[in-house]
């Protein structure tokens, strides 16, 4: 048989008239018998990375995949194309098993896609002893780092493949990688002398916006009216959240489903098929919705919550705009919201290890939500790009906040907090500052603390916007026993001794310092 070139495939098994940016320059070096990691958004095109170069070599590609909805996906398509694969996972009857290792110990598989857990077995192992493997695919790489998300332990000892059968190319390929996940997967699968080959995550047809929470359900409703009879996302944290949510767009006229992991099998099958196949429905959803979903004109996502993570934001603002074109991430949040997830990360049951790790990557999002420059630069620089805005479709390009010195609301504010014993919640601090006097306020004593009404100048909402901002910027942090107690931190320190400027938002400063300033 003629040596065939990897564009021939591309043309002849796929149908694809050019190769998407890295991809050619995966497939060659795969092809040559190289080592890679792969680093591509969602809809890059991972997959031929891999599928072109397991055809060109002699023998069977194996990949690894958790997701079994998207192993079957898969097949399916590559069957249609002609290609001789098969997958193996718990879904699959004993019968198809030993079918499918029958034609895998024929020679007769050019692709076979596996479950880690199986893989791992050292009956399969052995079979793959016997056999002529092509390649190793690690598709969605990540898995292997207790950073991301997605951990899975089996992944870890995926070096196996390296140890067992050093002379095959191996491909881990990932759309979730920050510096830190890149290295550990690099570690973990002992990658070091594979070539990287970085794709660029922007989705430029994506525009971001995010506004703060002050009335939900009015500020979807006219996020909404601008989509109108556009198929969408809406993220929200808890499932009792999602049921009304869905259940108050619907009586709206908005044809809205819920989907979280506590309706039952055949409900979130039934919705997720509708969302798919109809025009223009709203899937209100946990994040249980979206892995693996692939529609193409989801014109919005928006967030009614805070994600966990830069990636998991990433991931699912991701799932809006697949096609190119125009999309748009919407999302709203506030001071409550920043004090239930530091609290959901304090509560948690994980190791201390792990809480820094969410501490910090819940960090790396408020300050996304709280920046006053391009959206898009935070974003990209999450994932290690070095991006330069203005991207000029992101609400703070099309339309620069302003900002204010905060320093002295911020030293009063922190120094409330210090004086009533870093034992109170925002809400009564804020009641502190603008001289609430109320009976408890009495009762605690604290209507005779200097800074009793030292705030009184800014209103509530003022107040709260500060609050909320030094909360993301790590100046102050809540407690752990979900009180929503807020404590000092070392920055709030220098802030107090007057080392450090605290620079804010404009929507905090205060109603007559604004007037104030325009009067001037
Ligand atoms: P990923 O795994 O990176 O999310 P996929 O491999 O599933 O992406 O590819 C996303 C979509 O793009 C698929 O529909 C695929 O057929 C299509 N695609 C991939 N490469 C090309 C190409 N070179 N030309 C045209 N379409 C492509
Ligand atoms: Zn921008």
């Amino acid at each position: 048989m003629p040596a065939r070139a990897p564009l021939d495939i591309l043309h002849s098994v796929f149908g694809y008239a050019s190769f998407r940016g890295q991809q050619q320059a995966v497939v060659e070096h795969l092809a040559q018998g190289g080592d890679a990691l792969v680093l591509m958004p969602t809809g890059g095109g991972k997959s031929l990375c891999y599928q072109i170069p397991a055809l060109l070599r002699p023998g069977t590609g194996i990949v690894v995949s958790p997701l079994i909805a998207l192993m079957q996906d898969q097949v399916d398509a590559l069957r249609e194309a002609g290609v001789a694969a098969a997958y193996l996972n718990s879904a699959l009857g004993a019968d198809d098993q030993r079918e499918v290792e029958r034609r895998l110990l024929a020679g007769e598989l050019d692709l076979l896609y596996v479950a880690p857990e199986r893989l791992l077995t050292a009956r399969f192992l052995q079979l793959l002893e016997s056999i002529e493997v092509a390649l190793f695919a690690i598709d969605e790489a990540h898995c292997v780092s207790q950073w991301g998300h997605d951990f899975r332990p089996e992944y870890r000892e995926l070096t196996v493949l390296h140890e067992r059968f050093p002379q095959v190319p191996r491909i881990a390929l990932t759309a979730t990688a920050d510096p830190r996940t890149r290295e550990e997967i690099v570690e973990r699968l002992a990658l070091q002398q594979a070539r990287r080959f970085l794709s660029s995550f922007d989705r430029p047809n994506i525009r971001y916006r995010v506004a703060l929470k002050h009335n939900p359900r009015t500020q979807l409703m006219q996020f909404l009216d601008g989509h109108r009879g556009d198929a969408g996302i809406v993220y929200a944290l808890s499932r009792k959240k999602v049921d009304e949510t869905a259940a108050w767009l619907a009586e709206a006229g908005i044809e809205a489903l819920p989907y979280h992991a506590g309706l039952d099998a055949a409900t979130r099958a039934a919705n997720q098929q509708r969302f798919l196949r109809e025009d223009g429905v709203v899937m209100v959803a946990t994040v249980a919705f979206g892995m693996g979903i692939d529609k193409p004109d989801v014109r919005f996502v928006a967030h009614l919550d805070l994600p966990r993570s830069m990636e998991g934001y990433y991931q699912e603002t991701g799932r809006a705009g697949r096609d190119g074109l125009p999309a748009e991430a919407w999302m709203i949040y506030g001071l409550a919201d920043v004090v239930t997830m530091s609290q959901m990360i304090a509560q948690s049951e994980s190791a201390d290890e792990r809480k820094r790790i969410e501490r910090q990557k819940l960090e790396a999002l408020l300050a996304y939500a709280e920046t006053t420059r391009c959206r898009r630069e935070l974003l990209l620089g999450a994932f290690g790009e070095d991006y330069r805005g203005p991207c000029g479709r992101c609400d703070n390009c099309v339309e620069p906040p302003g900002t204010w010195d905060a320093t002295v609301p911020a030293q009063k504010a922190l120094s409330a907090v210090y004086r009533s014993g870093q034992r109170f919640g925002a809400g009564h601090v804020i009641d502190i500052l603008r001289g609430v006097d109320s009976e408890r306020m009495g009762q605690l004593g604290h209507d005779r603390l200097s800074t009793f009404g030292i705030g009184a100048d800014m209103d509530e909402r003022g107040w709260r916007s500060v609050f909320r901002q030094l909360l993301a910027a790590g100046l102050l942090e809540a407690d752990a026993e979900g009180y929503g107690t807020l404590r000092l931190t070392a920055a709030s320190r220098e802030v107090l001794r007057g080392e450090r400027r605290v620079h804010l938002r404009e929507d905090a400063r205060p109603v007559r310092a604004a007037r104030r300033r325009r009067d001037s």
